[in-house]
């Protein structure tokens, strides 16, 4: 795993010590030797992270932190704040900075590296989400975005002590302290149960369970398991070895806290691991609903044309192989901008909506439906011949032209809808082409009176 590093101390000798080490575990180091160089060069070469000395002239570690977390360009940038040795107090300033991470001066190499890999991953991972959620930004959400609005969110956290007296002294001090919900669950297999049944946003992990359980193999398996895999987990080491905390973040852990733990670092720690959850939770869904706005039709809730057209092509694959016909059917409702001049853009809404929700009713799962533009709709129907879409387009004429609209406001109105029918096999003809046949019977249908289904038939073209 590589990386760019940018490192802040005001010494030099600190500086060269951290960028040789680095340096040579392949990371690319970027050096900054106070406050504002160090916003100065955060915000200009986006590094994947910044090793920070809380102690420096001018702006100190604690401000820089907190101003790289305010601006939302560099908010995802992971900082791990460069301590005086056990220095808690220190810790949960740095903490309520928005600090991700904590390195005791004089810097052990493998907690470092440790540190340091743990956090480019979940960096990288934030990379991912931020990319796939630019589209959401594009619209204006990079506010919602910004760590801070999320400092003061509730959730939910499950503890998995070694013991009852372990379990009680955990729930007396987070709730005491903290804003979450707090369960306790006692052994392995019980741990793992609980948490299935009601998914917390962080778990709190001894390494010696209740009964003789492993808590290293819960991590591994709530963090292998599809509802709980989204969860933050702390694990608490309690041999004192950091080969077992690194174990730990390989299998799946968050984050670490040695044992016997002081109560602020566990609050800290815990707080900084539900706000990068929320933070993740949050692009996540972002990302789901720009993708969501990008395949669906907002006012039907059916496809829109561009997922129609990639559907398509897919279809017409799976027709190569079996070398069963597909059915395209171009429809377009009846005098709709009448509907309109009428009763009002509004109520042509609500026809266009009654519509989308009769086509579905009278389709199969497998049909595509979409809404192709303005009051032009098209369905998809694979492995369908000329009989079975002759049915299907005579029924959903007739579901339209049967059934009086009612509008929200009471008053009725009568809809037809004029339908066009072509064939595939393959990719004979090719998808636009099959289009333009359908639409040529669609067009058919309008000009023979309307509130009827024609086909293009090929031979008779
Ligand atoms: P034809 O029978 O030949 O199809 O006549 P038409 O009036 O349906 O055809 P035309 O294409 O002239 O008009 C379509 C109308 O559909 C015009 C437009 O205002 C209306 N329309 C398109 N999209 C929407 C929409 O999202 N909501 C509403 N209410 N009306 C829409
Ligand atoms: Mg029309
Ligand atoms: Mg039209």
């Amino acid at each position: 795993m590589s990386g760019r590093i940018l490192v802040v101390d005001d010494i030099a000798t600190n500086r060269l010590i951290l960028q040789a080490k680095l340096s040579s575990a392949y990371f690319e180091v970027l050096l900054a030797e106070n406050g504002e160089q160090a916003l100065d060069i955060a915000t200009n070469e986006m590094p994947d992270m910044v090793l920070l000395d809380v102690m420096m002239p001018g702006i100190d570690g604690y401000a820089v932190c907190s101003r790289l977390k305010r601006n939302p360009d560099t908010a995802h940038i992971p900082v791990i704040m460069i301590t005086a040795a056990n220095e808690q107090s220190e810790r949960v300033r740095g903490f309520q900075a928005g600090a991700d991470d904590f390195l005791n001066k004089p810097i052990n190499d493998m907690t470092l590296f440790t540190r340091v890999r743990n956090l480019l991953r979940v960096k990288i991972m934030f990379d991912e989400l931020k990319m796939r959620e630019s589209t959401t930004q594009e619209l204006g959400l990079t506010e919602l975005l910004d760590m801070n609005s999320l400092k003061n969110q509730s959730g939910s956290v499950m503890i998995a002590p070694k013991n009852q007296e372990q379990g009680i002294g955990w729930l007396k001090s987070m709730k005491s302290h903290l804003p979450y919900e707090v369960f306790a669950s006692y052994g392995e297999r019980n741990a793992l149960n609980d948490a299935k049944l009601r998914v917390p946003d962080a778990f709190v992990v001894n390494q010696s369970l209740d009964g003789g359980g492993d808590g290293l193999r819960l991590v591994s398996m709530l963090s292998a398991n599809p509802e709980t895999r989204r969860s933050a987990i702390i694990l608490v080491v309690d041999d004192g070895r950091i080969e077992t905390a690194s174990k730990g973040l390989e299998l799946g852990a968050s984050d670490y806290i040695f044992a016997p733990s002081d109560s602020n670092e566990m609050m800290a720690r815990l707080t900084s691991q539900m706000r990068r959850k929320k933070y993740s939770d949050l692009l996540r869904s972002n990302v789901q609903d720009s993708l969501r706005m990008a395949v669906i039709d907002p006012l039907t809730g059916l496809y829109n044309r561009r997922y129609a057209m990639q559907h398509m092509e897919k279809i017409a694959d799976r027709s190569v192989e079996t070398q069963l016909p597909y059915a395209v059917m171009m429809m377009d409702l009846d005098r709709f901008k009448s509907v309109n001049d009428t009763y009002g853009h509004a109520a042509g809404d609500e026809v266009l909506k009654e519509f989308a929700r009769r086509l579905q009713e009278n389709l199969r799962g497998v049909d595509l439906v979409a809404r192709f533009g303005g009051e032009e709709f098209m369905v998809v129907m694979p492995d369908t011949n000329e009989t079975e879409a002759g049915f299907a387009a005579e029924r959903l004429r007739k579901s339209v032209d049967a059934r009086t609209f009612h509008l929200p406001d009471g008053q009725k109105l009568d809809v037809t809808v004029s339908i066009g029918v072509a064939f595939g096999v393959g990719h004979n003809p090719a998808v636009p082409a099959l289009l333009e046949q359908a639409d040529k019977a669609l067009y058919d249908s309008k000009s023979n009176g309307r509130n009827r289904v024609c086909y293009f038939l090929a031979d008779a073209a």
